[in-house]
């Protein structure tokens, strides 16, 4: 039996980063979440406990790869069953394979491209129909300013993160008279294992580059996307809002 008052939210990639701080933040707003991951199972029981205990919400991990259709729609399926109808859908689950393009392989372009892009499409696309019938939904899709400026070595990775913006004004467009909203975030460097790869040169000179002399944290990013979810943001949709220290000025 699920209580009618309660919201339900969706997490891709939320066992750690910036899903994981936003399954926080939304259960500390209230929402049930759902989240998923691909292999970190003890990141995702430890959120579940530290989550339930500190904000009382229902809040359940699941092993699903976004980049497979069938699992996303049953996830989603079940989830609807366990918690009731999804209010809100925040596709964070990403991945990089770095190379310059003559490098490039095959897989590593079909793996990201696969994950960030066909990941966000599964998900919007299970979420939609159901939100359009409720006339209410938002959703926040995870880019990056990659996907707005480029970045070297990442061909694969910005134009995954390119076409997320795409994708989100395209569906923004379609929906907004449905009552959804559906936005992109588009991060600079934000401290998660993501960036944690880079050397101390790399991470010396990324620092230097950004006006806030810093790298953002996963709590600032959740807390933006909580803000777009939520009622205080609702004649907000279609928007890429970047949140990078200034670091494209
Ligand atoms: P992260 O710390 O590397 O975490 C990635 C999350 O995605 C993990 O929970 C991981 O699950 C999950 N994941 C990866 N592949 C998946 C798949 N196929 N199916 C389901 N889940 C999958 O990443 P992050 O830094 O928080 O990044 C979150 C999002 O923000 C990404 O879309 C990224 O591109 C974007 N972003 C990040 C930055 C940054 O500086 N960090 C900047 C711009 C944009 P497991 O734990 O099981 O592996």
């Amino acid at each position: 039996m699920t209580d009618s008052t309660r919201r339900v939210a969706l997490v891709t990639g939320g066992s750690r980063g910036i899903g994981r701080a936003t399954v926080r933040a939304l259960a500390r707003d209230g929402f049930d979440v759902a989240f998923c991951y691909r292999s970190d199972d003890q990141s995702a029981r430890s959120l579940e406990k530290e989550a339930r205990g500190e904000f009382g919400s229902e809040v359940e991990g699941t092993c699903v790869d976004v980049a497979d259709a069938a699992s996303v729609r049953a996830w989603i399926e079940t989830t609807e069953e366990r918690f009731g109808p999804v209010d809100a859908a925040v596709t964070a689950a990403g991945i990089t394979r770095d190379n310059p393009l003559v490098l490039m392989d095959d897989e590593q372009w079909r793996q990201v491209v696969d994950t960030n892009l066909d990941g966000v499409y599964h998900v919007c696309r299970a979420v939609v129909f159901g939100m359009m019938k409720r006339r209410r939904g938002a959703i926040v899709n995870l880019s990056s300013v990659a996907g707005v400026y480029g970045h070297g070595t990442q061909t694969n990775y910005s134009a995954s993160k390119a076409g997320i913006i795409g994708f989100s004004r395209a569906l923004a467009k379609e929906t907004g008279r449905a009552g959804i909203r559906v936005n992109a975030v588009a991060p600079g460097f934000i401290e998660t294992d993501m960036v944690a790869a880079m050397n101390d040169k790399a991470r010396k000179d990324a620092v230097n580059s950004i006006p806030l002399r810093r790298m953002g944290t996963a709590e600032e990013v959740a807390d933006l996307i909580a803000y777009l979810v939520s009622e205080r943001a609702a004649y907000i949709t279609g928007a890429v809002l970047q949140i990078d220290g200034g670091i494209t000025i």
